[in-house]
C-alpha cells in the first residue's frame, strides 16, 4: 500500500500526505478528506486524533472517536490513512481501528521512554511509522527513535522534517536547517524522507517556497495540512490551506524527474 513510498523507483513522483491539522468533527473529516482526494494529487490522508499541546487549555484533540471517521473517509476515497500515536494506547487504538500509517510527532521523538513504549506495542506489526524529527536540533535523538523502531522489528521506517524550534521571533514557526535533514538522509540512504512545509512555515504565503525547495533537494515528498475552513480551524489555523488551494500548490511544484 506504501509501495510508493518505502519502495521509490527513480520516476515516482513526490508522495504527499494530506488532511487537516486536527479531526474536529466527522462531517469536517469526510469532506476535508473527499475534496483532497478529488484534487487526484494525494496518495494518503492525515489528521490529528490527539493533539500533544504544548501549554495546557488547548484543544487537544477528539481522541478514539475520531478513529470511526477516518475510517469512513478511507472507506470513501479508496486512499489509507495517516495518524500521530504518542503513546502505547494510541497504537493500540489505531491499530484496533486499521489505521494505516502512524507516524511520532516532534514532541515525542525526543522522549526515548515515550517512543520506546511506541516500538514495543508496534512490535511484531507491518505498519509504516514515520518520525517526525525532535522539536530541537538533536540528530542523535532523531537517529535513536527511529533505531528504537527498527530494533522492534519494524521494516518500514521513514521521517518528516518538520524543522526545529529556535528561541524569539523568526521568518519560521520552526526553522528548516536545511543541513539536518541532509545529514540524516547521508547516515540513513534508505528511508524515505518526506518535508512538513506546514510546521515549518506556520503560515501560508511560504508553504510553496519551502515544499519546493525540499524537492530541489530531493526529498521523497510532502506531509501538508489541509482544512475545509482553515481560518477557523480548532489547531494551526494560520497554516492550513483548502483542498482546492492544495491541489493547486502541488500541480505548481516543479519536479524534476518530470522532464526526464
Ligand atoms: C501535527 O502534525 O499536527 C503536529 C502536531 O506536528 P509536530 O509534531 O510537527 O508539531
Ligand atoms: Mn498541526
Amino acid at each position: 500500500m506504501f509501495d510508493k513510498l518505502f519502495n521509490r523507483q527513480p520516476n515516482d513522483k513526490p508522495f504527499l500526505i494530506s488532511g487537516p491539522c486536527s479531526a474536529e468533527t466527522e462531517a469536517q473529516v469526510l469532506e476535508t478528506c473527499q475534496r483532497l482526494a478529488a484534487t487526484g494529487k494525494v496518495q494518503a490522508l492525515r489528521a490529528g486524533i490527539w493533539k500533544p499541546r504544548t501549554k495546557p487549555g488547548g484543544f487537544e484533540g477528539v481522541g478514539a472517536k475520531g478513529l470511526p471517521w477516518l475510517k469512513k473517509a478511507s472507506e470513501l476515497t479508496g486512499l489509507p490513512v495517516a495518524v500521530e500515536v504518542a503513546t502505547a494506547k494510541h497504537v493500540e487504538d489505531c491499530l484496533a481501528f486499521g489505521v494505516d500509517l502512524v507516524w511520532v510527532g516532534a514532541r515525542t521523538t525526543g522522549n526515548p521512554f515515550s517512543v520506546q513504549e511506541i516500538a514495543n506495542a508496534l512490535r511484531g506489526v507491518d505498519i509504516p511509522v514515520l518520525v517526525k524529527n525532535p522539536i530541537h536540533p538533536e540528530l542523535e535523538l532523531w537517529v535513536g527513535a527511529i533505531e528504537r523502531l527498527q530494533k522492534a522489528g519494524l521494516k518500514q521506517v521513514g521521517m518528516i522534517h518538520r524543522g526545529f524550534s529556535s528561541y524569539g521571533n523568526t521568518d519560521f514557526r520552526n526553522a528548516p536547517m536545511w543541513h539536518l535533514p541532509i545529514e540524516m538522509k547521508r547516515r540513513m540512504p534508505e528511508l524515505p524522507i518526506l518535508n512538513d512545509p506546514s510546521h515549518i512555515c506556520g503560515r501560508r504565503d511560504t508553504l510553496f517556497a519551502v515544499a519546493q525547495q525540499a524537492l530541489d533537494l530531493d526529498f521523497d515528498g510532502t506531509m501538508i495540512e489541509s482544512h475545509i475552513d482553515p481560518d477557523n480551524a480548532w489547531s494551526d489555523a494560520k497554516q492550513q490551506i483548502t483542498p482546492e488551494v492544495l491541489g493547486q500548490l502541488i500541480t505548481n511544484l516543479v519536479w524534476r524527474h518530470e522532464t526526464t
